[in-house]
């Protein structure tokens, strides 16, 4: 299965067979939060993503060293170092110090992320922890000559790199375009070239984040930090390098040019980007006010949200659009995961208790399982997986109800099956039934109480509590052998 893994590259435009560059190893390095406030939808999206990306890879037992920065400095409010220190900013403006902005935000950040069940990286590394590591870099640059200093900042000389690299290699855009549609150099500029970008950024005295180094006290760029930090973790270069689209045209191309210019390479063999999230069919984004935050989705406390929705009815929602497509919210969308996702729990709760059957059949559960792999073998496409898995729950229910019938070996076969794909490659899992044991031990005496009525003929009372069950979003659920409860 591991030898027909293709993965779009953003580099080449297309789809490739998926090659480590040291097999069974995998490096994965995906540009992480820049923790100044609560993190946004858009980034929830990529996470997931890639945290299905990372799943499958394990699953496919490749050993994977997942690398996910904490951007904590440094990233400053436009992409081209315009603009105040994100972090400074905000400490200024909630009157604390950075690095309660850096702590608050991390913890708020995890906390989401654990709610949507991503799998941990397997190491976090922050900008302010490897501040040295940046400094060697950019000195390395420097004496490549592909970098100056002017007062203190050091800027990277993209004229210079285009001479002898294709800069735009993620974008395959003109150069004299991009030239065209960035800013004049002013009077007051120290840049040489219009798409120059700081390495590293001389500190003005109000400024608080700030480290000495051979060009004086300052900080570093934005893009340095996951250059560096991939460079020190995965090597000068690794498997797959990923973030959102956003990324491509400037944080990712000037990574690549770093790379290039100190290690002569570009970092990453696969440059895979997610797209964006739309609301009704618009980009979702701050200005034009249908940006809502997890949280919001969880509560349902947004003047376009008619409700709230469980994490993980969020996160197969956000698994049945590629991740390469644009994930459109409304309403609608949203209601209709969220039946989709309890359809599939409850199937899972019903597989647990099926009863084989001698019966000769025809349903053939290892087609079903090379259909699932070859659904995310084809670039991770987590929709077509989805809708071979609901042929499981059509299988799954059908058995239950004795219409379809399973020997043992199959009932196997399709739990492995559904166990894998639902719960460790999707990471999904149950936060609709979610119950605690004693509520449990509660409903079983229901049961009891209701069949033992049901058998003494006592009608009345049997369907009293199948009725007010129902009426409150249980639905109990009979076959020959059993009664399961079930949350509607
Ligand atoms: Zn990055």
């Amino acid at each position: 299965m591991k030898d027909s893994l293709v993965v779009y590259n953003t580099v080449n435009r297309n789809k490739e067979k998926f090659e480590p560059l040291n097999s069974p190893f995998v490096g994965m390095y995906v540009c992480g939060p820049t923790v100044y406030s609560d993190v946004h939808l858009g980034n929830c999206r990529t996470f997931v993503s890639f945290d299905l990306i990372f799943r499958y890879l394990l699953h496919l037992g490749y050993k994977v060293r997942y690398v996910r920065n904490i951007t904590d400095a440094g990233h400053l409010e436009g992409d081209r170092d315009e603009g105040d220190d994100k972090f400074s900013k905000k400490a200024r403006l909630e009157q604390v110090e950075p690095m309660e902005i850096v702590q608050k935000y991390t913890i708020g950040f995890h906390e989401v992320l654990t709610l949507f069940n991503t799998l941990p990286p397997s190491i976090e590394p922050t900008a302010t922890g490897h501040i040295s590591e940046q400094i060697e870099m950019i000195k390395e640059i420097i004496d490549n000559g592909f970098a100056y200093v002017v007062n203190g900042t050091v800027y990277f000389d993209v004229e210079k790199y285009s001479k002898e690299n294709n800069y735009t290699l993620l974008t395959n855009r003109n150069l004299e375009d991009m030239l065209n549609n960035t800013r004049e150099l002013g009077g007051q500029d120290e840049k040489r070239g219009r798409l120059d970008f700081a390495l590293w950024i001389q500190a003005k005295p109000e400024h608080i984040m700030r480290w000495p180094s051979p060009w004086g006290v300052g900080f570093p760029g934005w893009h340095i930090e996951c250059s560096a930090m991939s460079n020190k973790y995965l090597g000068a270069q690794f498997d797959i390098h990923g973030g959102g689209l956003d990324l491509a045209a400037t944080h990712h191309t000037n990574e690549i040019a770093q790379s290039q210019a100190c290690n002569h390479t570009n970092p990453a063999k696969y440059w895979m980007h997610t797209n964006m999230l739309t609301v009704n069919g618009v980009r979702m984004s701050k200005s034009a006010g249908n940006g809502f935050l997890p949280h919001e989705l969880f509560t349902g406390k947004h003047p376009l949200l008619k409700k709230g929705y469980t994490p993980m009815s969020i996160r197969f929602f956000m698994l049945q659009a590629h991740y390469r497509s644009t994930l459109d919210f409304s309403n609608d969308a949203l209601d209709a995961a969220e039946k989709g996702f309890k359809r599939l729990i409850n199937a899972m709760v019903l597989l647990k208790d099926l009863n084989p059957s001698d019966r000769e059949n025809d349903i053939n559960i290892q087609e079903l399982e090379d259909r699932c792999y070859a659904a995310m073998n084809d670039d991770f496409n987590s929709p077509v997986l989805i809708a071979e898995l609901f042929e499981g729950v059509r299988i799954i229910n059908g058995a239950y109800d004795e219409k379809v019938f399973l020997n043992q070996k199959q009932i196997n076969q399709l739990k492995s099956l559904m166990e894998q794909f639902v719960y460790d490659v999707l990471g999904l899992k149950d936060d609709v039934l979610k119950t605690d044991e004693d509520f449990e031990k509660v409903m079983d005496i229901v049961v009891e109480l209701r069949n033992e009525a049901k058998a003494n003929k006592d009608y009345v009372s049997s369907d009293k509590i199948r009725d007010s069950l129902q009426k409150i979003g249980i639905q109990l659920k009979d076959n020959k052998h059993q009664t399961l409860w079930l949350k509607n």
